[in-house]
């Protein structure tokens, strides 16, 4: 399903940021802040709503449904643990609920893309604390 990636880089465990990847790999599901007060959603995560103020949320579970906003394809990769599947794309997703969410591309080239493509997310769970954000063609 996924790609073999040995020796590749994991998000971070710490703060919000943690929380984050937590939630997304005790789930299987991508989920977001909602604030408690004014119910916007948002990301990256934070502690206060840039809408109201209110430091309340909670983590809400989205649709995992969106479009393509915008991309980039790598042709020389960062991270080594990539080499192997080069060119690949880096999507920049507009979720139904609002928020953009970057992920990998999967099951199409990157030549294929185009602006405001459906996709649906796909999360690769690769440990306790994290996992991996990935949007296919819905
Ligand atoms: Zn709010």
């Amino acid at each position: 399903m996924f790609p073999e990636r040995p020796g590749r880089v994991l998000p971070s465990a710490l703060g919000l940021n943690g929380e984050f990847y937590a939630r997304a790999s005790a789930t299987g599901r991508l989920h977001l802040q909602q604030c408690f007060d004014c119910s916007a959603w948002r990301h990256p995560p934070r502690f206060r709503c840039a809408r109201c103020g209110s430091s309340a949320w909670t983590w809400e579970p989205t649709s995992g449904h969106g479009r393509v906003f915008t991309w980039t394809v790598t042709h020389r990769p960062i991270d080594p643990a990539f080499s192997g599947e080069l060119p690949y794309a880096v999507l920049v997703v507009e979720l139904d609920e609002g928020p953009r969410v970057v992920g990998n591309l999967l099951g199409i080239e990157p030549a294929a893309l185009s602006l405001d493509l459906a996709v649906i997310v796909e999360i690769e769970v690769v440990s306790p604390t994290a996992a991996f954000v990935h949007f296919r063609p819905a």
